[in-house]
């Protein structure tokens, strides 16, 4: 099956993850992807991921050129899916500096906000995560019907919730003296494992580091709106912790949460109709 790459603005991250697959991948299949393999014009493919965000009017003229000639279309990341990074460039600020750097150098327009790709051309598959890791990647890749992701990152993590411990104030986001068996809820850490969606194998949280969401929501939440979201957090603050809920929905607020926590909360439960595919079964 071949397949190319199409490099919105982004930060490249979703490319170094998927060549991380190594010795898994058949990159024979690979024929596009500007970080590696670049062309005039993109051969036409079985399966075209996209990453980044569409921030500028040269990233929407290259999807829809390129969306016109390829069967199948998969929204990799968080910047494809729902703005990640590149959004932040809606932000008054960022766009000041923006523009005052762009009277210096030349570059393409940036578009008033930074929308989904799903906003311009139908998207088949979403694989979230920033990045996506390279096992998600290379079971995408290999169509790899075992696969099976939707349920929570605490399933993958491990550590343990011990009841007798109740932490009653939140702690830094780097804390250097960890349990490293211990639920980081239960050592007062913001992690939002209980709400995202698995298939990362928990890679922060084994290494000291709280999840961030970069999964989005897992089924459960999926098809639900942000304060859904919201709700199910606080509750599992509420059952293993003494944290005041006001504190935990502060800190929620955080931008480099925010970033990730909102993925697919456009959807809505419309798709009950039985002949629409729900948008839980089109994210891997
Ligand atoms: S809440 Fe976080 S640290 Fe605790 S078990 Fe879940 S993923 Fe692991
Ligand atoms: S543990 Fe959380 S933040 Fe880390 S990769 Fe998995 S979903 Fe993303």
């Amino acid at each position: 099956m071949k397949f190319a790459v199409l490099q919105l603005t982004g930060c490249a991250g979703c490319e170094v993850s998927l060549l991380n697959g190594g010795d898994q991948l058949d990159l024979g299949a690979l024929s596009y992807m500007p970080l590696l393999i670049s062309a005039d014009e993109i051969p036409d493919v079985d399966l075209l991921l996209v990453t980044g965000g569409i921030r500028n009017d040269e990233d929407l003229f290259k999807l829809r050129r390129t969306a016109a000639k390829v069967k199948k279309i998969v929204a990799v990341g968080t910047c494809a899916i729902s703005g990640g990074i590149t959004g932040l460039g809606d932000n008054d600020e960022v766009r000041q500096l923006f523009f005052a750097k762009a009277h210096r150098a030349t570059v393409p327009p940036m578009l008033p906000q930074c929308g989904p790709i799903a906003d311009e051309v139908d998207v088949a598959l979403y694989l979230p995560g920033c990045p996506p890791t390279p096992e998600l990647f290379v079971g995408l890749l290999r169509d790899d019907i075992t696969l099976k992701t939707g349920s929570i990152v605490c399933k993958e993590c491990g550590r343990k919730k011990t009841k007798e411990i109740r932490p009653t104030k939140l702690k830094p986001l780097v804390e250097p003296s960890l349990d490293p068996d211990l639920c980081l809820v239960k050592q007062g850490q913001l992690c939002v494992g209980s709400s995202t969606r698995n298939g990362c194998g928990a890679p922060c949280t084994k290494a000291g580091f709280p999840c961030v969401g970069c999964r989005g929501p897992s089924n459960n939440l999926i098809e639900k709106d942000a304060d859904a979201w919201f709700a199910a957090v606080r509750h599992v603050f509420e059952r293993l912790t003494d944290i005041p809920s006001e504190e935990i929905d502060q800190a929620l607020k955080s931008p480099h949460l925010s970033l990730f926590l909102f993925q697919f909360s456009d959807y809505d439960s419309s798709s009950d109709d039985e002949n629409t595919t729900r948008p839980r079964d089109k994210v891997i």
